[in-house]
């Protein structure tokens, strides 16, 4: 116990506290700001192994589903938390029909995988709670949650690391971090902040309510044979349905007619050079 009083006041520190937009307080040893900077190498080194192995979706009927339901959420992301007209918002539309899994990282920058979509049989309001509960991970600062804890349980991940991706890029310890935090499995706190931001911004960007009730039970049912990425990562916070059945009712209100928003331009990663 001696030895992790230090570590706690450094990490204090160093960065402080910051207030989650639920009004939780978040303690983190890598600030928001540089968790920004070091996604940005972590996802130019995702990015490049992805298309080595041909993996990034270039198909326009893609192309132009994903861009148009994440463009409508990222426009009320921006009414919402100004400070994010300056981020990269892309996805990479990952070719893998194995994998259920979709994620954001700090400022923007998405991926998700396609057999989420097809395994799921997933409509366009349902693609909007996903992408509208990922971009709410990184609006709510969870990638420098995630990152803080990925250096702090992992010694070798210290800032003055470096490493060395299958590609041959080095990346800092931090931007390595990055990449782990993608592994762990977000708190429950925290998926129930994402469940809440998201529903918010998919109402106001459209999209029907239920189908964040939906999307879970789908994803649920298919949990049964084996738990899929999305799940490890995203823990199913207590009567995640039931409560997003009853925000959905509450929410309603914010945009009664579904008024679709205008689409945001968001970038579609469809090379790595794009990212040079
Ligand atoms: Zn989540």
């Amino acid at each position: 116990m001696k030895r992790l009083i230090p570590v706690t006041l450094l990490a204090a520190a160093i960065a402080g506290c910051a207030t989650s937009p639920t009004g939780r307080s978040q303690l983190m040893i890598v600030s928001p700001d540089s968790a920004i900077v070091e996604s940005q190498k972590a996802y130019a080194s995702t990015v490049t192994e992805l298309d080595s192995n041909k993996q990034l979706i270039t198909d326009p009927a893609w192309v132009k589903r994903i861009s148009t339901i994440t463009g409508r959420l990222v426009t009320e992301a921006i009414k919402l938390h100004p400070e994010t007209a300056k981020w990269q918002w892309s996805v990479a539309i990952i070719d893998d029909p194995k994998t259920l899994n979709a994620w954001c990282m700090a400022g923007g920058r998405m991926a998700i995988y396609s057999g989420i979509v097809t395994q799921l049989n997933l409509n366009d309001d349902e693609i909007a709670q996903i992408m509208g509960h990922e971009i709410s991970h990184a609006l709510a600062n969870h990638t420098a949650e995630r990152m803080s804890r990925a250096v702090l349980t992992n010694g070798a991940l210290s800032a003055a690391a470096v490493f060395t991706d299958n590609n041959g890029m080095a990346l800092t310890g931090t931007a390595m971090a990055a990449k782990v935090a993608l592994e762990l499995p977000n708190s429950r706190t925290a998926e129930s902040e994402a469940d809440e931001i998201g529903i918010e911004l998919a109402i106001r960007a459209g999209y029907r309510a239920d189908a964040a009730v939906s999307l879970w039970q789908k994803m649920e049912k298919a949990g049964g044979g084996g738990t899929p990425e999305f799940l490890s990562t995203h823990p199913s916070p207590k009567n995640r349905a039931k409560t997003l059945a009853k925000l959905g009712e509450k929410m309603k209100s914010l945009n009664p007619q579904q008024t679709k928003a205008r689409v945001y331009p968001v970038d579609i990663v469809t090379s790595a050079k794009e990212l040079q």
